[in-house]
């Protein structure tokens, strides 16, 4: 046990001033966690939270070898605990954090002594949230069922509508294996650290994504709701003919995409937006994003909640880049996996970590 109690020293503000009047470009500490991932869902009662302490200079990190000081937290606004001091290698540690059930804001506070006083800093607000009505509910496979007739067609129409071209069939029908190949990929790698996994045929027990062309120009997908996934042989429909209108309409005009790209990037913008549908649909099936403080803090129709992330330290919607966020809040150019809708930057949508944490709790 190496933390101690300990008061800190009287002249710290006028010291920190000190050197801020003295140094107009000083730094500030902060100090970051990195254990356990912040914005999670716990099951524990308590839990050991460890970080460092870092300087940063006009926001950047600039070193944090070497930073022989001390951190405590909070939880709620509670009680600090007791001063614990860092490590040889920086690493300050709170032993054993009380967590209540239900929604938990934590935060701290910093300090170390340097030649010009003392600098002190933050660990800034972080949700680490209780619960007690999820458990691991085994594996969930996932049959991506392809077989109704016309969705090669209207892949085929994606690919000549929003490429120069012209293209050949045998690219036409490389750009349809492709995509196809590229959505199981994608799913994969979403749920990836779950046991929510591809399989190669549908069954009792097993999830099937039903790709259909339907006649729709704005609705991807839809699938049952069922917090905590209390059935796993459900089917939920993604609709290929949305993709069709919407990518031929508006991938050019509202992305970062050219009609001068090459296949393989088609393929790959393509097989982005089925597949963070496809995930999103399953998500759905497996109790994400369910409404209500009790549950998941969705809204919406269980989707991300881009209102509780703005009140709340957490990082629950991003336009799209984030699997769960609502539909008619999700960006074109954020569905093809770009950070923006001017420049190609690849931002891959993702479960964040809360999501992922209760995947992870009723998967493992
Ligand atoms: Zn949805």
């Amino acid at each position: 046990m190496k933390a101690h109690s300990s008061s800190r020293p009287t002249t710290r503000k006028w010291a920190v001033g000190l050197a801020l009047a003295a140094i107009p470009l000083f730094g500030f500490d902060r100090g970051c966690v990195t254990q356990p991932q912040t914005d999670i869902l716990v099951t524990s009662p308590s839990v050991n939270v460890q970080g460092y302490i870092g300087r940063y200079d006009d926001n950047t990190l600039e070193w944090q070898e070497n930073m022989a000081g001390w951190a405590r937290m909070r939880v709620n606004g509670g009680a600090f605990m007791a001063w614990d001091q860092t490590d040889a290698n920086n690493v300050w540690q709170q032993s054993a954090v009380p967590l209540p059930l239900g929604v938990n804001v934590l935060d701290g506070e910093t300090w170390r002594s340097t030649p010009n006083g003392v600098v002190s800093g933050n660990i800034d607000d972080f949700i680490l949230e209780r619960k007690n009505d999820l458990v691991a509910n085994g594996s969930q496979p996932v049959f991506l069922d392809w077989s109704a007739a016309g969705l090669d067609a209207e892949l085929k129409a994606i690919a000549t509508g929003t490429l120069n071209g012209p293209l050949t069939a045998a690219q036409q029908n490389a750009f349809v294996a492709n995509v196809k190949a590229g959505v199981a990929n994608f799913f994969t790698n979403a749920y990836a650290g779950t046991s929510v996994t591809l399989a190669s045929a549908p069954g009792t027990g097993v999830h099937t994504v039903k790709f259909i062309v339907g006649d729709s120009c704005s609705l991807f997908g839809y699938s049952p709701g069922d917090y905590k996934n209390t059935n796993k042989t459900q089917t939920s429909h993604v609709l290929i003919g949305t993709f069709r209108c919407v990518l031929v309409d508006r991938l050019v005009s509202t992305t970062p995409a050219e009609l001068t790209d090459t296949l393989a990037m088609r393929v790959e913008d393509v097989a982005t937006a089925i597949g963070r549908t496809t995930a999103h649909e399953v998500g759905h099936s497996l109790g994400l994003t369910a409404e209500g403080e009790t549950r998941l803090h969705g809204c919406g129709g269980s989707h991300n909640c881009e209102a509780y992330d703005d009140a709340n330290p957490s990082d629950r919607f991003d336009v799209g880049h984030h699997i769960m966020d609502p539909g008619g809040s999700s960006k074109l150019y954020a569905r093809i996996g770009q950070s923006n809708p001017n420049t190609r930057a690849k931002k891959t949508p993702y479960f964040e970590r809360y999501g992922k944490s209760y995947l992870k709790l009723i998967h493992p």
